[in-house]
Parts: C-alpha cells; structure tokens; sequence
C-alpha cells in the first residue's frame, strides 16, 4: 500500500485551473521529489495534501485512508508538513515552535514531558539550531526560520514528511545536511524542490509538472534528461554521471557564452 496517494487530483483558483488529473504515489521509505517551472503547481499540490485545501476534483490518500476521513489532530501524528511560507502570528521562542511539534501526541494542555523535550532538543541539535533556543523567531534570518520548522516537523514524529521547498532559504551547506538527514532517516518524504541538481542527488523517483499536468515520471535519472529540461525548463543542458557523487549532474548552459 501506498503511503501518500493523490489521485485524480484537479485544483484552480477561482476559474482558473492549475492542475489537472493529478495522479502522485509515494510508497513507504520513498524519497519523491515534484519539480516544475515556477507557476507550475507544486505548492497548489502540497497544500491540496497538508494545508486544509479541498480539490475540486480527485483524493488524497494516507495509508490508504482518505485525508477526508482523518481528523486533523490525527492527522498531524500521520503527517508533517513544512510549508514554503510559514508564517508564525506570534512571539514564539524557537524551543517553542519546535515543542509544537509534539502538540498531536498530546492532550489539550498537557504538559510535555521528559520524553518530549528530549525528542524536541534533539530535532533542534539535527538543525542545528540548538544555540538559538531561546531566541524569538521573529527575529530569526530566513535560513534560520527555516530550520525552525523543520525541527518541528522532525518533532511530529510522523513517518511521512511533505516539503515545499524546504532548503530555499539554506546555504549549500545546511542543504545538503537536511537532505543527508532525511535520507537516512528512512522517513517517507515527498518534497518539491527547486534545484534539479538537489533533485538528481536525492530523490528515488520525481514527478515533472507541466502544462497543469504530470509531464513525466519515474527514477530520476531516467526521467531528468537533457530532451525533458529543454521541452520543460527551456534551457539547455548537459547531464553527466559525477564521479565523485555517482549521481547524475546537470549543466546549465546559457545561450550566451
Ligand atoms: P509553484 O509552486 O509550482 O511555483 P503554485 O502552485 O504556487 O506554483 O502556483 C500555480 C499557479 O496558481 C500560479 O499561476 C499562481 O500564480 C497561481 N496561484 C497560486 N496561489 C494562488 C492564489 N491563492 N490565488 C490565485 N492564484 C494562485
Ligand atoms: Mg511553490
């Protein structure tokens, strides 16, 4: 069985459709990426997942169960998410914004536990945002902010991760680091990402979006060749086996040169 399934699934904003029919499958352990142009309908995907945005038309599947059938609270403990826009209307610390994480394993008001802080102190140290515990969010650079909520979700404990865009804000550094840490983690993560070659390091399988549509899919090495970024991303590429990495790199090459 799958652990994330959308089927048939067609979003719009008022008259206007973004995606159309989309079919998604991420089985259990899978690290599936969705890639795209901008405007292509990643981000309108994952909320149709995670943010509460019903589909026009088509289900979203967790375990088999439809998410129309799961109470959010519920939920929360099946799924997290990290948003591309995470907007916190208040002056939390960041130990409190990842403590939050632990909220669905809870009752109303109960207090966390010995348990809980050790598993919110070390989603922190993952992020590397120990240091900047008792800081308050606001006043945290982007990259920061976004580790933030990483370490929250980490701290959901859930088994299935959906990610849009996590490691924008990131130095190459903490990209490859929450990548690496995701990948081992053995975590069931479906992720749109921006940068095909994190794409090319990462992902066991992708879906290209185009044309409000799924253009292509399957392993990534098949699927981001040299034909599919020139039909999709109109740019020119070469891609080449890594030595070093033994996964696929590609070159942009500008027109100009
Ligand atoms: P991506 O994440 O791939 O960049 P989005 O899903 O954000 O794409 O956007 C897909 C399309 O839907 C874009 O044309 C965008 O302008 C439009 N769109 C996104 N959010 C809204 C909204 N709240 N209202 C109207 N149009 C939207
Ligand atoms: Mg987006």
């Amino acid at each position: 069985m799958d652990k994330l399934k959308v089927s048939g699934l067609t979003y719009g904003y008022d008259a206007r459709t973004v995606v159309e029919n989309i079919d998604i499958e991420v089985g259990e352990g899978e690290f599936v990426g969705i890639v795209g142009p901008n405007g292509s309908g990643k981000s309108t995907i994952l909320k149709c997942i995670y943010g509460g945005m019903t589909p026009k038309t088509g289900e979203v599947y967790i375990d088999g169960t439809n998410i129309r059938e799961i109470k959010p609270k519920k939920r929360a403990t099946m799924l997290a998410a990290v948003g591309q826009e995470n907007t916190i209307p208040f002056n939390f610390t960041v130990r409190e914004i990842v403590s939050m994480g632990r909220t669905p394993h809870k009752r109303l008001f109960e207090p966390d536990n010995e348990r809980d802080r050790a598993i919110v102190d070390e989603a922190m140290d993952k992020l590397g945002i120990s240091a900047l515990a008792e800081r308050s969010y606001m006043n945290l650079s982007g990259g920061e902010k976004q580790r933030v909520i990483i370490a929250r979700a980490f701290a959901q404990e859930t088994e299935l991760l959906v990610m849009d865009e996590p490691t924008n804000h990131l130095d190459i550094n903490y990209q490859l680091q929450i990548f690496e840490t995701l990948k081992a983690s053995g975590l069931t993560v479906l992720a749109a990402i921006h940068d095909l070659n994190l794409a090319a390091m990462f992902c066991d399988r992708i879906y290209v979006l185009s044309g409000k549509q799924v253009y292509a899919s399957g392993k990534t090495d098949d699927v981001l060749n040299r034909e599919l970024i020139r039909e999709v991303f109109h740019v020119k590429g070469a891609v080449e086996r890594h030595p070093l990495t033994g996964k696929n790199n590609i070159i942009f090459i500008p027109n100009i040169q």
